[in-house]
């Protein structure tokens, strides 16, 4: 029969991958009536000398995707550059492992008068910005629709900030500062 097996195409699970009188069934596989199933969506794989017919299972490894939009903490900022670690896509499945992100001036600035990173965001908050780039470390924008802050801690006495009248300010102290503030801003 034509087999699917050493193609480099996923099966998904029931994807019907040869019979048993030509095959021995190996991992991620299952028979029914004589036929051999994938169990796992992975790519089909035949063992030719020992005729074992098994599914490498795909490993669903998350990355930042080019033009998608991530969260990403501010380790560092100067006044043209800032360094991230882009955590996630959505907040409710971070990550694994954080990758890095980098943000320039000329990505941030939404009128010539910025001239410095540091009003626009701030060491330790928590951003949402498009992903530009396609490999670590990503390069960030913050020129992107709900682009901007999300979460912000006082530098004074690390409260969570509130959002107020488009400014931030700490609900424990009252400092107050303006920055640029996305709409997804959470509040507590
Ligand atoms: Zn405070």
């Amino acid at each position: 029969m034509e087999t699917i097996l050493n193609r480099e195409q996923d099966v998904l699970p029931g994807t019907l991958l040869g019979v048993i009188e030509e095959f021995i069934p190996g991992a991620n596989v299952y028979e029914i009536d004589g036929k051999i199933f994938s169990s796992v969506i992975g790519i089909p794989r035949l063992d030719m000398i020992k005729r074992v017919a098994w599914v490498e299972p795909r490993s669903r490894v998350q990355t930042p995707t080019q033009g998608s939009m991530v969260y990403a903490f501010v380790t560092s900022v100067r006044e043209e550059i800032a360094m991230l670690r882009v955590i996630a896509q959505d907040l409710r499945n971070p990550y694994k492992h954080g990758f890095g992100g980098i943000l320039h001036i000329s990505q941030a600035r939404s009128s010539p008068g910025e001239r410095n990173l540091q009003e626009i965001i701030r060491l330790g908050d928590l951003v949402y910005a498009k992903v530009l780039s396609k490999s670590n470390p990503y390069i960030l924008s913050l020129k992107a629709p709900k682009a901007g802050v999300v979460l912000s801690l006082c530098p004074k006495c690390v409260s969570y900030q509130r959002l107020k009248g488009g400014k931030l300010v700490c609900p424990r102290c009252g400092f107050e500062e303006s920055r640029r503030v996305s709409q997804l801003y959470i509040s507590f």
